[in-house]
């Protein structure tokens, strides 16, 4: 199923922004969290009972785990289902599934609470730094005043960061032409080795930190190519001429405007840069994602 789609035809209410869905099944809150990474939905919903006999996680072992239920649990007072985003799944389907898990809990004697402090109250669905989840109004007013302060981004020591990073990227460039190909994946590799660079130069990464990044990247993907040419025009006139690499580098320009050597470098670049976007933009999406979750702890509904 698409994210989240129909959920309204259950009566549960959507957050597209915190990619889920909640709502009230026989009695009993459920949040819906879809993860679109790991193509898995997980349904929760917080319960407890005086007297456990371990019928709860009876009940949850027999559900199949088959086309679509790939694992339960029931700890802490927790009640969670973890789904396959597989083509059979739907609003049905999980509306089922929460209807059996709300009957198993009125017919044993469960009881709604607080995850968290295990108390008989109202609770909400809430989302605290990027996880959706059940919380009382106390609890949830006591994450938020235990949340530590964001750190603050060192953004020269990022900026640092991300190029000590490129320059491994270039590297891996370098040395895989150096073998006859140009690989995409090392357009991936660049972009990966910015961030965590700037990551751990800068102390964690921002939204100006993935721009930062990305232009870094982008740009040093470049510097690779010319240094690769550059080596290459070195090594052939080498051999009959006593020029050094930065000579080679200085004539560079020269062999650019040649029209086969421009098209050759812009066909490099274009497969490194279409590898770089292609495998970099879920790695990017995540980090977007942390960065606008992180440190924002609400209520939802
Ligand atoms: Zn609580």
């Amino acid at each position: 199923m698409k994210k989240l789609q129909g959920f309204e035809q259950i009566g549960f209410k959507i957050n597209k922004e915190h990619a889920c869905a909640y709502g009230v099944v026989e009695g009993y809150q459920f949040v819906v969290n879809f993860l679109p990474q790991q193509r898995q939905y997980t349904l929760m919903a917080t319960l407890k009972t005086e007297n456990e006999t371990g019928v709860m996680t009876q009940y949850l072992d027999s559900l199949d785990k088959g086309n679509i239920i790939n694992w339960t649990i029931y700890k802490d007072n927790a009640v969670i289902v973890n789904l396959k985003n597989h083509k059979e799944l739907d609003v049905y389907a999980m509306q089922k599934i929460m209807q059996g898990i709300a009957l198993t809990a009125t017919q044993n004697g469960y009881v709604q609470c607080c995850r968290h402090c295990g108390e008989e109250t109202t609770i909400y669905p809430v989302t605290v730094n990027g996880n959706i989840d059940l919380a009382c109004e106390k609890c949830l007013a006591e994450f938020t005043s235990q949340q530590p302060p964001i750190k603050e981004v060192n953004l020269p020591l990022g900026i640092v960061g991300a190029l000590i990073g490129s320059v491994i990227g270039v590297a891996v460039w370098i040395l895989i032409y150096q073998l006859g190909f140009v690989a995409g994946i090392t357009g991936f590799i660049m972009a990966v080795c910015c961030f965590k660079g700037y990551e751990m130069l800068g102390g964690r990464i921002d939204k100006k930190g993935v721009w930062i990044a990305i232009v870094i990247a982008v740009v040093m993907l470049a510097v690779a190519e010319m240094l690769c040419l550059g080596i290459e025009i070195h090594s052939l006139y080498s051999e009959y001429y006593d020029i050094s690499f930065f000579d080679a580098m200085s004539v560079l320009p020269t062999f650019l405007g040649e029209s086969e050597i421009i098209s050759a470098v812009l066909g490099d670049l274009a497969f490194g840069y279409v590898f770089m976007a292609v495998a970099s933009f879920s790695y990017i999406k995540n980090i977007q994602k942390r960065v606008n979750t992180e440190g924002v702890i609400e209520r939802l509904g």
